[in-house]
C-alpha cells in the first residue's frame, strides 16, 4: 500500500485543530489536547443552555499530534510505504489506476495500482442549491489571570453580531483557567478580509466575554464549504474519492473529522474481504437533514439561530441525539 502525501508547504495544509463526539476509550484519546463532558450554547439574547453530553466527549484533537501518532503506528506496518510528491493527476489505468506527480526534489513520479483514493481538495464545488461557506478564525490564547472554566465548552455563542446573509457565532474551548481556543465563525456566502476577522474576535472576546488582555499564542483559520450538492465518491472504475472531496462533510455544520475515520475503517474493512471499496456516503437521514438546514441557514433569517440552538438542550437524552457531527 502506497500513501502519497504533499511535501510540506505546497498542498499540504498548514496544522488544524479537529474536534469531534466520541465516547471515552477512543483511537486518538492518548494524543488529545483536551476534552469535555459539558457543553455551553449561548442563544442572541444572551441565555446559556448548559448540558452534560454523557455517553459522549467533546474531543479536541490538533493535527501535528495527530501526524505524529498515525505514522507511527505505520512504521509498524512494512506493507505501508509513504512517499512524499504533489500529485498531479490520478486517473483510470488498463486494469487499476495511474498516479502521477511531482516528487519533492522536482522529479516526476508515476505510481500504477489497483485501485486509488483521492483526497485532494476538488477543484470546484459540486452543483447545489444553496452552497455556505462556513469560514472562521481561531485564536489560542493565555490571559494573565484565571478567566477560563476548564470544565465547559463555550460551543456555539449567538451573542456575535450577525451577519445580513447566513449566521454567526463565537467559541470558547478551554485548555486550562488561563488558555483557551477561541474562534470567530460565520456561515455565510463570503469570507471576510483580515480586518474583518480580526475585529470579530476582538469584539467577540473583549465586548462578549469581556475577556482582560490576551497574549495571542497562535492562530488558525479555514473555510468549509457547507452545499447541499452531491459530492461524486466514484470519479472512475478504479478511482474514489474520500474524506471531505468525497463528500464527508456534514451539510449543516461542517463536521468532517469523524466521517472521515469512519469512511477510511469503511475501505479499509472492504479491501480486507475482497469487496470493490466504494465509501461510504454520509448516512441519508442525517445528511438530508444537514442538506436542509444548510438550506435554512442561507435563506430564512428569521429562524437560522433556532436551526442550531437546539443541538444542546438540558436533557442529555436527547442532547446526545441531536449533537451536529456525531459519529
Ligand atoms: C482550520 C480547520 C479546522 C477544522 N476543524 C474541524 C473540526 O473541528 N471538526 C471537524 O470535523 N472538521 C473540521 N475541519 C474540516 C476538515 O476539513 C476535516 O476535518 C479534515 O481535515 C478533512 O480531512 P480530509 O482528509 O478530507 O482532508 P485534509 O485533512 O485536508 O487532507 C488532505 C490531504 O491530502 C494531501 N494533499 C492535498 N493535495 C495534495 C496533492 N496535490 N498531492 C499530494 N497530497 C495532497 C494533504 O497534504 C493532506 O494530507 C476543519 C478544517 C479546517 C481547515
Amino acid at each position: 500500500m502506497l500513501l502519497v502525501d504533499a511535501p510540506p508547504g505546497g498542498p499540504r495544509p498548514p496544522a488544524r485543530t479537529w474536534c469531534f463526539w466520541e465516547e471515552p476509550g477512543g483511537g486518538y484519546d492518548s494524543v488529545l489536547t483536551a476534552g469535555w463532558d459539558r457543553l455551553r450554547v449561548h442563544g442572541g439574547d444572551g441565555r446559556p443552555v448548559l448540558a452534560r453530553i454523557a455517553p459522549l466527549r467533546y474531543k479536541m484533537l490538533r493535527s501535528p499530534d495527530f501526524e505524529r501518532l498515525v505514522a507511527a503506528r505505520l512504521a509498524t506496518a512494512p506493507w505501508i510505504r509513504r512517499v512524499e510528491a504533489s500529485v498531479t493527476e490520478v486517473r483510470d489505468d488498463a486494469g487499476g489506476a495511474l498516479v502521477r506527480g511531482t516528487t519533492a526534489a522536482g522529479g516526476a513520479a508515476a505510481w500504477r495500482t489497483r485501485w486509488a483514493f483521492d483526497s485532494r481538495p476538488p477543484s470546484a464545488l459540486p452543483r447545489a442549491r444553496t452552497t455556505l461557506l462556513q469560514h472562521f478564525r481561531g485564536w489560542f490564547v493565555r490571559a494573565g489571570t484565571p478567566v477560563f472554566d476548564p470544565a465547559v465548552a463555550d460551543l456555539m455563542d449567538f451573542r456575535t453580531p450577525q451577519p445580513p446573509h447566513g449566521l454567526s457565532f463565537g467559541y470558547v474551548l478551554p485548555l486550562d483557567d488561563r488558555t483557551a481556543l477561541v474562534e470567530y465563525t460565520e456561515f455565510s456566502p463570503a469570507v471576510l478580509d483580515d480586518a474583518g476577522y480580526e475585529a470579530a474576535l476582538r469584539h467577540y472576546t473583549r465586548d462578549v466575554l469581556g475577556l482582560p488582555q490576551l497574549r495571542i499564542l497562535s492562530t488558525e483559520q479555514g473555510v468549509i464549504p457547507m452545499t447541499d450538492g452531491r459530492f461524486p465518491r466514484r470519479a472512475g472504475a478504479s478511482v474514489f474519492r474520500i474524506g471531505a472531496a468525497g463528500g464527508a462533510t456534514r451539510p449543516a455544520t461542517g463536521y468532517t473529522f469523524a466521517a472521515v475515520q469512519r469512511q477510511a475503517a469503511g475501505v479499509a474493512a472492504a479491501l480486507a474481504a475482497g469487496r470493490d471499496p466504494v465509501p461510504a456516503r454520509l448516512p441519508g437521514p442525517r445528511a438530508g437533514d444537514g442538506r436542509r438546514a444548510a438550506a435554512g441557514a442561507g435563506h430564512r433569517p428569521g429562524g437560522r439561530r433556532r436551526l442550531l440552538h437546539p443541538a444542546v438542550r438540558p436533557c442529555p437524552g436527547r442532547a446526545a441525539a441531536a449533537l451536529p457531527g456525531r459519529p
